[in-house]
């Protein structure tokens, strides 16, 4: 018995890794958040989907723990790698009760390095993921957490920085991290990552924090070292220094 937690990469099938696409194939049925199976339907069109809207990936986890029970290999989705805010941890915690169900994770390109390759190089020293969502985290811990990334000099690089009800919270995090770092701190946005309609923009922390983004967004700032270099976001590791 054996449910598999795919990450799918940020999006187009260029971006699948090899072995994810193989389990894809080999497995009986393919489980995911809607707008995840509707990417991948097409590539696929003789596998059983089971698909949930957000909020009810508890539930997805139980249909995909039945499917195995009944003998069934089944391949949850998660976009980008679904350990990163993706479905791996949930489906461990949910089949703690079935250790007869072997659970594989199988990873794919996270958000932070598909969005960081289109921006240059801006996650080549150390770097913090943070979430500016709310749903499962109290605001008050996630501004701790920007708090001491900014006053440490990492690179933070933002998921989730937007939604509807949460229209400010990008805004928020800027004027949070300028509190220890200058407002002229480059930072970029990558927008579809992978996907259709795919765009980057390179701005100062200043800028970004006026700026309006959508969930589809992946958000990055630099550290004290992070400079622009023909519009390309670098943050250099110092191997210049050994010359
Ligand atoms: N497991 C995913 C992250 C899920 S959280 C991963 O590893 O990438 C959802 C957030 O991820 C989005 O709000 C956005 O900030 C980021 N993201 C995921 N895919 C993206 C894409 N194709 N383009 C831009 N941002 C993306």
């Amino acid at each position: 018995m054996k449910v598999y937690v795919v990450g799918l990469g940020p999006g187009g099938a260029e971006q699948i890794t090899p072995k994810a696409l193989r389990v894809l194939k080999e497995c009986d049925v393919i489980a995911g958040y809607t707008v995840y199976i509707d990417l991948i339907k097409d590539i696929f069109p003789e596998k059983k989907f089971l698909s949930t809207p957000m909020k009810k990936e508890a539930e997805r986890c139980r249909l995909a723990i039945d499917r195995a029970l009944e003998g069934f290999t089944v391949a949850m989705v998660s976009s980008g790698d679904a350990g990163v805010y993706g479905m791996a941890g949930i489906m461990l915690e949910m089949a703690q009760a079935h250790p007869e169900i072997v659970i594989e994770v199988i990873p794919g390109i996270t958000a932070a390095c598909s969005g960081g390759a289109v921006l240059g190089a801006p996650l080549t020293h150390d770097f913090a993921v943070i979430s500016l969502s709310d749903l499962l985290t109290p605001w008050e811990k996630i501004e701790r957490r920007l708090a001491a990334a900014a006053q440490a000099d990492f690179v933070i690089c933002l998921y989730n920085p937007s939604s509807k009800k949460r229209s400010d919270y990008l805004m928020k995090a800027c004027e949070i991290i300028m509190r220890y770092q200058k407002a002229d701190l480059p930072a970029g946005i990558v927008k579809n990552i992978g996907r259709h309609g795919e765009e980057y923009h390179v701005m100062t922390l200043a800028e970004l924090k006026k700026q309006k983004v959508d969930m589809f967004t992946t958000v990055f700032i630099g550290n004290s070292q992070t400079k622009i270099i023909n519009n390309k976001m670098v943050t250099p590791r110092g191997y210049t220094n050994y010359e």
